[in-house]
């Protein structure tokens, strides 16, 4: 019962709806994955559920300051080939290789950047760092959640080659925000696991498994709907935004049967997975130990992130609420052999 308590308390009394449309599932899938774990470390993470929540979005506003970040969030398996997920090689030495640094990097990197997460949480639990446990605790939430998403598995990732420009936005942003209440919220505890390369994975490739369905269904559905009805506008603070409707987001939600859910669940299940795991490697340091946190030191870490996100520098690719985003004519997607040459600018500026 106590636990119903928290959990209810936690969705509903906390969940002020978020500024920034895009952020919503992130939160949501940090938040939750707090409740997975065994009550040596759900004391310490409750008490920063604030900190978790909050941040779970900060490696999204990164892609624009910082170089090196925008690769972390997906994996265009199709550059690969149709098989792809059978070919890559799962080691990151391997990989390069194969394919060269470069080329890994152009076409983005997070199984393997999970596996350096899970490397760093481990270190940061056995220094007993707090900011450290915090900030890569926020982070990799946040990329676990990209890793689960079908259209970060893909160089279509906006369906923008197959006429389904904004898709991205709709599946990730709008249909969590339109439905996830109704998702259900019950989780099995954190398990520990043995390879963190093998998880990983398994998010990528499942996530890809997924892909056809996302674009396939979006495309039939289209067919169905006339414009007007497709869209809608909604007013959020003082702005008018073009979205996917409510009924054609009801429809196509059906149509995929629970998957964003599905998504979402196995996401919050994997990110609670990776840091018990962690905190096992580490030898289960006591958490509660560290619960004095000193406000000082919370202070400093929350301005160094708002010091990272200051002002876009990167062009990156286009993500949330591309819908509503006026491209510039010279830096529309365009097709170069297969690449994209905005994302060969932003390999320039490297
Ligand atoms: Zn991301």
């Amino acid at each position: 019962m106590k636990f119903l308590i928290i959990l209810f308390s936690l969705i509903f009394l906390n969940t002020k709806p978020t500024h920034a449309w895009g952020f919503f599932g992130h939160q949501r899938i940090n938040r939750m994955a707090v409740l997975t774990l065994p009550p040596e470390m759900f004391t310490f993470y409750k008490h920063h559920i604030r900190y978790i929540t909050e941040n779970a979005v900060n490696p999204d506003k990164r892609r624009y300051a910082v170089v090196g970040e925008a690769e972390r969030h997906y994996i265009d398996l199709d550059v690969y080939g149709d098989s792809a997920l059978y070919k890559l090689p799962r080691r990151w030495e391997d990989a390069v290789a194969k394919y060269t640094e470069d080329t890994l990097r152009a076409y983005g990197i997070v199984p393997w950047h999970l596996q350096l997460m899970k490397f760093q949480l481990v270190n940061a639990f056995k220094e007993r760092n707090v900011d450290k446990i915090l900030r890569i605790s926020a982070d990799m939430g946040h990329y676990i959640g990209d890793a689960n998403v079908p259209l970060h598995t893909t160089q279509n990732y906006n369906g923008q080659m197959t006429g389904l420009y904004g898709i991205h936005g709709f599946w990730e942003s709008r249909l969590p925000e339109l439905f996830a209440d109704d998702y259900n919220y019950f989780f099995e505890k954190a398990t520990y696991f043995k390879s963190s390369m093998a998880k990983a994975w398994e998010a990528v490739t499942n996530a890809h498994l997924a892909l056809d369905s996302v674009l396939r269904f979006e495309k039939e559905l289209t067919k169905q709907f006339a414009e007007d009805k497709k869209y809608s506008f909604e007013t959020r603070g003082n702005m008018t935004m073009k979205v996917h409707s409510k009924e054609f987001s009801a429809a196509y939600s059906k149509m995929l049967n629970g998957q964003v859910e599905r998504r979402m669940r196995a996401a919050i299940q994997m990110v609670g997975d990776f840091w018990y795991t962690c905190w096992i490697e580490a030898g289960q340091p006591n958490l509660d130990n560290l619960l004095e946190m000193n406000q000082e030191q919370l202070k400093i870490l929350e301005e160094e992130e708002q010091e990272l996100l200051q002002e876009p520098k990167i062009k990156s690719r286009l993500h949330e609420n591309s819908l509503n985003t006026n491209i510039p004519d010279d830096e529309k997607p365009t097709y170069n052999f297969g690449r994209l040459v905005f994302r060969r600018e932003e390999k320039k500026e490297k």
